[in-house]
């Protein structure tokens, strides 16, 4: 799996997401209302999913393997204490049968893998797809997750969410190294211009993940937990972000982080 495809892949997904939310929602809302009843449904603790001719040894997967990242997740982040999943609240998961079928009832472009709607907590996807559950899944539903905990409407630059719902897939270790390679060489991204890169078109995937990836993972390895959920809340609570990370983890500026995560990887 090589870094480029699936986010490539993604940054469709995101720009389709961003169209939808334009249109003030109203298609999304309506595709979901509108198929939702030709779905049989399985419901789990966290998670509705609806699917139409699924085998139901797959449906069961989707269920258990969404439970174990909810509960991985929600662990690696701090936030074991946010019980916001459930009963009417729980996340929604669209299984369709095939690619095809997936393309023709949501539209998306053919070589897409799946989409997120972060707002609604949705996620739409076809069957049989190891990557579903590697890649698609954990990442998105970390989207989700650190959206729920921080606040949908919460200014941030693209890396720090980028860098908490990758940190959650497979090959999370691969852009790990890629990063600390970077580092090596010196050709990383200094982190003040990182955070003014906000347009996917924009960015060279590879390198802007990794680097993403391993900042955040520095400040959740070097630092606790409660610090993180600390930061979490004080940007859901108004404050904007660069003040409460150099607030919470006692750094003067973004330089000063960036040199801290330097030293980090270098040692
Ligand atoms: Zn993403």
């Amino acid at each position: 799996m090589g870094y480029d495809t699936i986010h490539l892949i993604k940054v469709n997904t995101i720009v389709r997401a961003i169209r939808i939310m334009l249109l003030g929602l109203t298609l999304w809302v309506s595709f979901v209302h509108a198929q939702s009843e030709d779905f049989d449904i399985k419901k789990s603790t966290h998670f509705i999913i609806y699917y139409k001719d699924v085998p139901t040894t797959y449906v069961n997967k989707v269920a258990r393997e969404a439970e174990r990242y909810y509960k991985s997740i929600t662990n690696y982040l701090g936030f074991m204490r946010f019980e916001f999943w459930t009963w009417d609240n729980r996340c929604r998961i669209y299984i369709y049968s095939d690619r095809e079928e997936y393309v023709k009832s949501t539209g998306a472009v053919a070589w897409s893998r799946g989409a997120v709607h972060i707002q609604n907590k949705e996620i739409v996807t076809y069957t049989m797809r190891k990557e579903f559950f590697d890649y698609v899944l954990p990442h998105e539903m970390g989207h989700i997750i650190f959206r729920e905990v921080v606040g949908l409407n919460t200014r941030l630059p693209l890396w720090i969410d980028e860098a908490v719902a990758l940190l959650q897939e497979k090959d999370r270790d691969l852009y790990l190294r890629e990063a600390e390679d970077m580092v090596r060489s010196g050709f990383y991204i200094p982190i003040s211009n990182l955070s003014r890169m906000n347009d996917y078109s924009k960015i060279s995937p590879k390198r802007f993940y990794s680097e993403a990836a391993s900042i955040v993972d520095f400040l959740l390895e070097e630092y606790s937990r409660s610090d993180f959920v600390d930061f979490c809340r004080d940007i859901r609570d108004g404050k904007d972000w660069q003040e409460a990370l150099l607030k919470t983890y006692r750094f003067d500026d973004l330089k000063a982080l960036e040199e801290a995560w330097v030293d980090y990887l270098l040692q």
